[in-house]
């Protein structure tokens, strides 16, 4: 049964359970009984849907979302969560709890989550993959950019809640201070827009700072401009390690052995850019682009020098 989880609900519910939100693991429930229904309409929640949550907690949005007719593929790190997820959803056979860390380190998500996803996908002809999670903030970025950038299992609509600050900086445009690797790549693989800003009193307990409800619609037509997806986020990282220096700079410390930076100045003019640009004064689109010129270059060295920086 959805459980419509409120302040009231929460505190009788762990205080009969002896237990505590725990802050380290990012527990801060949604207590707010629109935003629930925010989240699953923004997702648009139907028959045939394979849902990814990580960070279940009680099993609200869960049982929720598996009440709508999908198959929902539930990650939750606290034994005790991830109890509450199983009581939530019981007799609901589409869910399936998982009680894991969602990732197996910061590059790699856990693959148990992954396999279980791939045998609800199988299970289900012609469904469709979503993740949809209230995300823990330490994990939110690994989470996201590690199924953007999967080669197989990318999903087609990410709709998460995260802290405000970090849906910032997945939203931000070029030369804004928000701006960075995660912008880019994030713009480059899909549209991302804020569907909802949320103050800190639709939490329980109440986190710090502002959160937003994040659409991240995936584009194949982006990722078949972006070409190879893991070398586009080498560049875009290692181009960013030198964010306050120009772009010469960037270039420059990526093949040390291979060009002087007047080397660089005169390959960045012929591509129509200024070596004294920034990083962040880039967009998306020219990130592509010199993502593979720079692919070509790489072609041409021999292979330890291509792995310097
Ligand atoms: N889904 C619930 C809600 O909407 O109210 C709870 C969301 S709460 C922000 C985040 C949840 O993620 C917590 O239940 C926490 O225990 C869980 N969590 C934290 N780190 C995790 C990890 N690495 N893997 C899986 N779950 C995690």
């Amino acid at each position: 049964m959805a459980t419509r989880q409120t302040q009231t609900y929460l505190r009788a519910l762990f205080d009969d359970r002896g237990i505590a939100p725990r802050r380290a693991l990012g527990q801060n429930f949604l207590v707010d009984l629109n935003i629930h229904d925010t989240i699953v309409k923004t997702a648009a929640i139907e028959p045939g849907d394979v849902v990814l949550e990580i960070g279940s907690g009680t099993g609200a949005l869960t049982a929720l979302m598996a009440g709508r007719g999908a198959a929902v593929v539930a990650a939750e790190i606290d034994p005790a969560m991830a109890e509450l997820t199983r009581e939530s959803t019981a007799g609901l056979p589409s869910v399936r709890v998982l009680h894991l860390d969602a990732l197996r380190n910061k590059n790699n998500l856990n693959p148990l989550v992954l396999d279980a996803v791939q045998a609800a996908l199988a299970a289900a002809q012609g469904s469709r993959f979503k993740l949809v999670a209230n995300l823990p903030y330490h994990v939110a970025t690994p989470v996201i950019v590690n199924l953007l950038v999967h080669p197989t299992l990318c999903p087609e609509l990410m709709v998460v809640t995260i802290q405000r600050e970090l849906a910032d900086r997945f939203c931000a445009l070029p030369t804004t201070k928000p701006y960075g690797s995660v912008s880019v790549l994030a713009q480059a693989l899909a549209d991302v827009s804020i569907a909802r800003t949320l103050p800190p009193s639709v939490f329980w307990p109440r986190p710090k700072v502002d959160s937003a409800v994040v659409l991240i619609r995936p584009d194949p037509v982006k990722r078949a401009a972006v070409g190879d997806v893991a070398w586009f986020q080498e560049v875009v990282r290692r181009v960013f390690l030198h964010r306050r220096k120009s772009i010469r700079h960037a270039l420059s410390a990526m093949w040390s052995d291979h060009w002087t930076k007047t080397d660089v100045d005169a390959w960045l003019a012929l591509r129509g850019l200024s070596g004294q640009l920034r990083p962040e004064a880039l967009d998306a689109e020219e990130f592509v682009a010199l993502a593979h010129a720079l692919g070509d270059v790489k072609r041409t060295l021999p292979s330890t020098a291509a792995d310097e920086d």
